[in-house]
């Protein structure tokens, strides 16, 4: 595979960039590369103001096929957009879940009336998205749903928990895996509704993280309601729906994280530098280290993503998401270890809505790369896809967890 950009590649990178350079001005460039994971209370107003800038000039949902309001982009056109987007240090991104999970599914499973409601208001940037599949109970172990959701004439109506739901304070809609047979066990009788989020039946209760920002929630449906026509992909199916959105979870979507990588390893090459620790050989060492396995990171995510259509997960997908969040969590580690003792001393804006602590860029780098390891799979649960899909070991025996 050759990764060199061919004329169309420097082509749409200077499309992309004069495109950046032209809006991205007054309060966006204001608010800069703010609002990225760990950060997402920042500026949001701002950020949405953003997303409807990116979807005017046709910057949203660019691995959409156009027929769904998409750019047709190629994985490396996504790639070459995401590097120029953090190169121009733009504002994180609001709807995640939306372009990046429940768009493509809804474009293998929807109805073509489905895909008529739900997929232009995310490309215009006007509905935001949250994903409800972890319960108290069922995290890696997903097939435990407990959340129920019964017919009552032509409406679902929705009962249950869920946990850890990312932005669900700030979204319109929900995507929730729930139980629509209860005689059924595990993968049986699951459905994939799409939930509208203002209603009386739901409730949203933001969890405090370390980083001393809430960006994600406790949901409580009680009594919720949705039409009975928001299914995804048929009543029972939502085992094979639900499995399609995490293999996107596991694919494209992670490109995003990786440009900025980049972006961190020079800054924290920057602060070693300028304190000295740069001389010292063990820190080279590991800054040199960092950045080999940086590269390698890149060529095999491209490599892995090549070719890559539709909701299958390829194995590899979970080799890259097992190497880039171990990384990112090691990166984080040397940054904490390079800044020293100071690295236990706040520097970072406190935030006036809860008044305490503001934790600056490392630090929170360092904290929230805690979670990298845990969502969209936990390191356990993608060495045992290895284990099990790429090297075609025995299956882990049950109970075993
Ligand atoms: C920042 C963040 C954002 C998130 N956002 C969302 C969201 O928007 N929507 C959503 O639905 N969920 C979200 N999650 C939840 C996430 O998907 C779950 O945390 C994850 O699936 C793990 O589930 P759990 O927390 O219940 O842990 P558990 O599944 O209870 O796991 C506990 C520990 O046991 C290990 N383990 C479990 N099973 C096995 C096994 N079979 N073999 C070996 N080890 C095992 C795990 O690796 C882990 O170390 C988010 C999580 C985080 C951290």
């Amino acid at each position: 595979m050759d990764l060199r950009d061919r004329p169309e590649d420097v082509a749409f990178r200077l499309e992309v960039r004069r495109f950046l350079e032209k809006h991205l001005v007054g309060e966006f460039a204001e608010l800069g590369a703010r609002g990225g994971s760990g950060d997402e209370d920042i500026g949001f107003e701002v950020r949405r103001r953003w997303e409807k800038v990116l979807a005017d000039g046709g910057w949203t949902c660019l691995g959409w096929p156009l027929e769904h309001g998409g750019r047709g982009a190629s994985v490396l056109e996504q790639v070459i957009f995401n590097e120029e987007y953090v190169r121009a240090c733009a504002p994180g991104r609001v709807n995640v879940m939306g372009e990046g999970l429940l768009g493509p599914t809804l474009i293998h499973y929807g109805t073509p009336e489905q895909n008529a409601r739900f997929l232009p208001p995310i490309v215009a940037g006007d509905e935001l998205w949250c994903q409800g599949y972890s319960e108290p109970d069922a995290g890696s172990d997903l097939a435990n749903v407990k959340t129920r959701a019964e017919r009552d004439g032509d409406e679902w109506v929705v009962t249950g928990q869920k946990v850890w739901t990312s932005l669900a304070h700030q979204a319109d809609w929900c995507f929730v895996v729930c139980r629509t047979d209860a005689d059924a066990e595990r993968h049986e009788g699951l459905s994939y509704l799409l939930v509208p989020m203002d209603q009386p039946g739901v409730e949203v209760r933001p969890i405090m993280q370390l980083t001393r920002t809430s960006e994600f929630n406790e949901v409580f449906f009680d009594g919720a309601r949705t039409h009975v026509d928001n299914v995804v992909g048929g009543v029972g199916q939502g085992w094979q729906v639900a499995l399609a959105t995490l293999a996107f979870e596991r694919g494209v979507a992670l490109l995003g994280h990786q440009v900025g990588f980049r972006r961190e390893l020079d800054r924290i090459v920057t602060v070693a530098q300028e304190s000295g620790r740069a001389r010292e050989p063990v820190v080279r060492q590991r800054l040199a280290q960092a950045h080999i396995e940086l590269t390698i990171m890149r060529y095999n995510t491209l490599r892995s993503l090549t070719g890559v259509e539709g909701p299958a997960a390829p194995p590899e997908a979970s080799i890259a998401k097992l190497y880039w969040g171990s990384w990112h969590r090691a990166l984080g580690e040397l940054a904490m270890d390079i800044l020293g003792p100071s690295a236990t001393v706040l520097t970072g804006e406190a935030l006036p809505e809860n008044g305490s602590y503001g934790v600056g860029d490392l630090q929170r780098s360092f904290l929230f790369a805690r979670a990298e390891t845990i969502y969209g799979g936990s390191n356990e649960i993608q060495r045992n896809i290895i284990g099990e899909r790429v090297l075609g070991l025995p299956s882990e025996p049950k109970g075993a967890a």
